[in-house]
């Protein structure tokens, strides 16, 4: 059987489409940091859908042990519930972004109005608490699409991605997980790690050890990228 040149192209199209909607890096839709360009000896650690109200304290914890300072993406709602937990984050010199207010599994497809309503919400809910203005932001899943982009466009916005994933979500065997995501660290990666799962800071304290021992140093996405505004 021939199959005809137009169908071929059109599922070429369509694997596009697929490639560029999943992949944060692809940077079709939305111009994110993913990873820096650097031969030096720098890491961001990034936290994603919390707070959540035993982990996220433990996570704190640990990273004020190691006097490191983080990024967490947090979902607005989650804010609501902990905003103490937030406020925290903000005194102890963690930068605070926007991970969207719901964090539904339909978020991608809610049209670009929904989506700058949860942006806003979740902006105003985080700077009620640290003071500051939010501007960075991460797309629930890394998911960009036309509406993702059209409802980013109305925000000051740096959009953070991330170079190494850790797929944490997906497993609950930690070994396999640090395993993972020591294999994949090089200079200027930006690490994607969930404060919400229960292993989150055995994970954590492993993989501080394991950057200690190789001489990296652990910075904020903004100024891991220099991005202030
Ligand atoms: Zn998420």
């Amino acid at each position: 059987m021939v199959v005809p040149l137009i169908v071929i192209l059109a599922l070429l199209f369509l694997v596009f489409m697929v490639y560029a909607s999943y992949s944060i890096s692809s940077g079709v839709y939305v111009k994110a940091f993913c990873k820096k360009h650097t031969t030096d000896k720098v890491v961001s650690l990034t936290f994603d859908d919390g707070p959540h109200s035993d982990y996220t304290p433990k996570v704190l914890d640990i990273l004020a042990e190691w006097k490191v300072e983080a990024t967490f993406f947090c979902v607005g709602k989650n804010v609501e519930s902990y905003p103490a937990i937030v406020e925290r984050m903000q005194e102890e010199g963690h930068l605070v972004g926007n991970h969207s207010y719901s964090h539904e599994n339909n978020f991608p497809l809610l049209g670009v109005e929904k989506m700058v309503d949860e942006l806003r919400k979740t902006d105003d809910l985080i700077s009620s608490l640290t003071g500051m203005p939010v501007h960075f932001f991460r797309p629930p899943f890394g998911i960009t699409n036309p509406w993702v982009r059209d409802a980013v466009a109305k925000f000051n916005y740096n959009v953070i991605g991330w170079s190494v994933r850790s797929y944490d979500t997906i497993s609950d065997d930690v070994d396999a997980v640090y395993d993972r995501v020591v294999k994949k660290i090089t200079p200027g990666a930006v690490i994607l790690l969930h404060d919400r799962l229960p292993f989150a800071p055995e994970l954590l304290s492993r993989l501080l050890q394991h950057l200690s021992d190789e001489g990296y140093k652990v910075m904020r996405v903004d100024k891991l990228f220099n991005v202030f505004y």
